[in-house]
C-alpha cells in the first residue's frame, strides 16, 4: 500500500492510476509525457493526502490561485474556501466523494488576494485496498466564462440606460408569476410628454429624464416587486400580494406620486406626467399575454380620458368591443359612401360676403343615427382609416367647390381639415393632395388646409417641408383651434402659416368676462402683428360680433351666420345672401 506523504511528491505523481480503458502502449506514452502534461496543463491540479492536506500542486494551480507551492504544501484545502458555499454544500461534496469516489461541479474558491472565483472542480478519491490514500482535485477557472455569460445575460435582460429589467426579463417574470397560485397586479405606465421632450430638447435630456423616472419609481416599490422598462417611455410593474382593485388603486396612486414634483435637470426643472393601466391576476386573466394586453388597454383608455390611471374591467372590455365595432362600421361607411360633407360659411363682415367655406364631415350611422366627427375622427386616426377618409373628403370638397365656381361663386375658397397623422403620412411634396386638386381642375389658391397646433409642436422638418410644398403650389395653411393646445406662440412665427383660426372657447364668454376679453385681445394683436389672417370661430351672438367688429376682426364663422349646411342648402344660402355672386 502506498501511503501518500508530503515528502514524496514526485513519486506520488506516478502513483496516479490512469483511466481504466488506457491501452498498455497509451499508458507508456502517458507516463513518458507526464511531466510535460503536469507542467503545461491549463487546469489546476492538486494532490492531497487522506486528510486533505496538500502534497503538491501544478504550475496552473499557482497561476490561477496566486498561491505558491510553498504557501500551500502541508495546508488543508480549506485555505482557499471562499466562504460563498454553505456547510450543506461541503457536506454533500464529502458524502458523494465517500460513496462514489468522485465529485464534479461548480464551486467558488478564493485566490491568495482574497477575491473569490468560480471554478469547475473534479475531485477523485484514491483508494488502495479499501483504504483512502488521498485525493486528487482538478479545477478550471470559470471567471472569464462567467463574466462573458453575465455580460450576455445583462445585455439580454437589462435595459442599458436605466439598468432596470427589460421587456424580455419582464415577460419571463410575468410568465413565472402566472404559473404560481398567488395573486398579483400588473401595472403598465407610460410617460405623457416624452415625444415633446425628445423633439424640443436634446436626447441627453430625454435619457436623463428616463433615468430619473426609473430612479423615482424604484424608490416606491418593495423588494418583492419587479419594475421593468419595457419600451422607450414605457415601464411595467409586477406587484405580488395585491388581491383586489382597491389595493391595486392605492398602490398605483403611491407609484404615481413619483410625478408630483418636478424633475431637476441640469439647468431647469421639468414636470412630467404619466398614465397607468392596471390588470389583476387571476381576476382579469390568467394568461400572461392576455393580462398584459388588458393592462395595456386600460392604459390606452386612461390616456384617452386623460386620467392618471385606469383599472381593467368588464365595462372597459365592453367599451372596447363597441369601439372596435364602430371602427369596423366606419371602415364600411367609407367604403359604401355613408359619409357626407357639410359646409359652414366664413364671412368677411367688412365686404359682407362669404369668402370661404369650411368642409365638415358627417356620418349617418344606420343604427345609431348621426355620429359626431369629434367621436369618429379620433377613431379613424387610431385605426389608420384617416388617410382614406381624408382623401375622400378632399375629393368631394373639391368637387363641390367646382360646382359652386360654375354657379358663379368663383372667389370662394374651401377650407379642409387635416388630421395630424394624415398630414404626417403624405409625401414631402404633398403630391397626393395637389394632384387631387389639379385633377378637379381647381386652382390650388382656392384650397386651404386646416392643421392643428400639435403638428407645429412636433417641430419636424418634414412637416415644414410639406407646408412649404403646399404653399409653393398656392394653397393656404390655417392653424385650427388656436390657443387650445400647447402654447404654440413661438412656433407660429417659424412656420409658413396664412390663417389662424381662434377656437370658439375664446369667444364663448365675451364680452362679459373681462379676463377672457383681455386674452382674446392679446391673441388678436399677436396674429395681426405677424401679418396673418385671423378667423374667429363659434360666433353665436350679436354682442360677440360687435365686440369683434370693434377689434377689426373681419373673418367670422359661427352659428350666428350659419350652421354647417349640406351642399344644396348651402347653394340656396349663397344665392340668397350674395345674389350678385361676387
Ligand atoms: P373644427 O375644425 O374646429 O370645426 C368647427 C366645429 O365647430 C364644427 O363642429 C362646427 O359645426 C362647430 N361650430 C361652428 N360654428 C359654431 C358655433 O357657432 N357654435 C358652436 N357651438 N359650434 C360651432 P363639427 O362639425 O362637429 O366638427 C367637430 C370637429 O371635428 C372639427 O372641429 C374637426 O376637428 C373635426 N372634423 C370635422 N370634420 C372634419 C374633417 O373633414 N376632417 C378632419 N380631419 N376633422 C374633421
Ligand atoms: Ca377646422
Ligand atoms: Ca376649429
Amino acid at each position: 500500500m502506498v501511503k501518500l506523504t508530503a515528502e514524496q511528491p514526485q513519486k506520488l505523481q506516478t502513483s496516479i492510476t490512469p483511466a481504466r480503458d488506457f491501452q498498455d502502449w497509451e499508458l507508456n506514452h502517458f507516463q513518458q509525457h507526464q511531466a510535460i502534461i503536469w507542467q503545461h496543463l491549463n487546469d489546476a491540479v492538486l494532490i492531497c493526502d487522506d486528510r486533505m492536506h496538500v502534497l503538491t500542486v501544478n504550475p496552473a494551480f499557482e497561476r490561477i490561485t496566486g498561491f505558491t507551492r510553498a504557501d500551500v504544501i502541508g495546508q488543508n484545502v480549506e485555505l482557499w474556501r471562499s466562504g460563498l458555499m454553505n456547510k450543506r454544500f461541503y457536506r454533500h461534496l464529502a458524502q458523494t466523494l465517500e460513496q462514489q469516489a468522485l465529485w464534479q461541479g461548480e464551486i467558488w474558491n478564493r485566490r491568495k488576494d482574497g477575491t473569490p472565483f468560480p471554478a469547475f472542480l473534479t475531485v477523485c478519491k484514491q483508494v488502495v485496498s479499501a483504504v483512502t490514500t488521498g485525493y486528487v482535485a482538478i479545477f478550471r477557472d470559470l471567471s472569464a466564462q462567467k463574466e462573458a455569460e453575465s455580460h450576455v445575460h445583462n445585455h439580454t435582460h437589462y435595459d442599458l440606460l436605466t439598468e432596470l429589467p427589460n421587456r424580455q426579463l419582464f415577460a419571463q417574470s410575468l410568465g413565472r408569476l402566472c404559473s404560481y397560485e398567488d395573486p398579483f397586479a400588473l401595472l403598465v405606465l407610460d410617460l405623457n410628454d416624452m415625444k415633446t421632450v425628445n423633439t424640443s430638447m436634446d436626447h441627453q435630456t430625454g435619457d436623463d429624464i428616463l433615468c430619473a423616472v426609473a430612479h423615482r419609481l424604484s424608490g416606491r416599490i418593495r423588494s418583492s416587486d419587479l419594475l421593468a422598462r419595457t419600451g422607450g417611455d414605457e415601464f411595467a410593474l409586477l406587484v405580488p400580494g395585491i388581491v383586489n382593485r382597491r389595493q391595486a388603486e392605492i398602490f398605483a396612486k403611491q407609484i404615481m406620486g413619483s410625478f408630483d414634483w418636478p424633475f431637476q435637470l441640469e439647468n431647469q426643472q421639468l414636470y412630467m406626467a404619466a398614465a397607468m393601466g392596471i390588470a389583476l391576476w387571476p381576476m382579469d386573466s390568467k394568461e400572461p399575454d392576455v393580462l398584459l394586453s388588458n393592462a395595456e388597454q386600460a392604459l390606452f383608455e386612461a390616456k384617452k380620458q386623460r386620467l392618471p390611471l385606469k383599472l381593467y374591467s368588464s365595462e372597459l372590455r365592453r367599451n372596447l368591443r363597441s369601439r372596435n365595432k364602430l371602427q369596423q362600421d366606419l371602415a364600411n361607411a367609407i367604403k359604401y359612401h355613408q359619409l357626407s360633407l357639410v359646409y359652414q360659411p366664413i364671412w368677411d363682415i367688412d365686404s359682407h360676403r362669404v369668402v370661404k367655406l369650411e368642409a365638415l364631415v358627417r356620418w349617418q350611422h344606420p343604427e345609431r343615427g348621426a355620429i359626431s366627427p369629434v367621436e369618429f375622427i379620433p377613431l379613424a386616426e387610431e385605426s389608420g382609416l384617416i388617410q382614406g377618409l381624408g382623401q375622400w373628403i378632399l375629393l368631394h370638397a373639391c368637387a363641390d367647390l367646382v360646382k359652386l365656381h360654375r354657379k358663379g361663386f368663383t372667389q370662394i375658397q374651401m377650407s379642409v381639415n387635416r388630421s395630424t397623422p394624415e398630414f404626417q403620412t403624405i409625401d414631402l411634396d404633398a403630391r397626393e393632395w395637389l394632384t387631387t386638386i389639379a385633377d378637379m381642375g381647381l386652382d390650388p389658391k382656392s384650397i386651404i388646409f386646416e392643421i392643428t397646433e400639435s403638428l407645429l409642436m412636433s417641430n419636424q422638418e418634414s412637416n415644414r417641408q410639406r407646408m412649404h410644398a403646399l404653399r409653393a403650389a398656392g394653397c393656404g395653411i390655417a392653424i385650427d383651434d388656436f390657443g387650445t393646445g400647447y402654447s404654440a406662440l413661438s412656433y407660429l412665427r417659424s412656420f409658413p402659416i396664412d390663417v389662424v383660426k381662434i377656437d370658439r372657447t375664446f369667444v364663448r364668454s365675451i364680452p362679459e368676462e373681462k379676463q377672457e376679453c383681455l386674452l382674446l385681445d392679446g391673441i388678436i394683436n399677436l396674429v395681426n402683428n405677424l401679418g396673418m389672417t385671423l378667423i374667429i370661430e363659434g360666433v353665436e351672438t350679436d354682442d360677440q360680433l360687435d365686440y369683434l367688429r370693434q377689434r377689426q376682426c373681419s373673418y367670422i364663422q359661427g352659428f350666428l351666420f350659419s350652421k354647417p349646411l349640406p351642399f344644396d342648402e348651402l347653394l340656396s344660402y349663397l344665392q340668397r345672401v350674395m345674389p350678385s355672386r361676387q
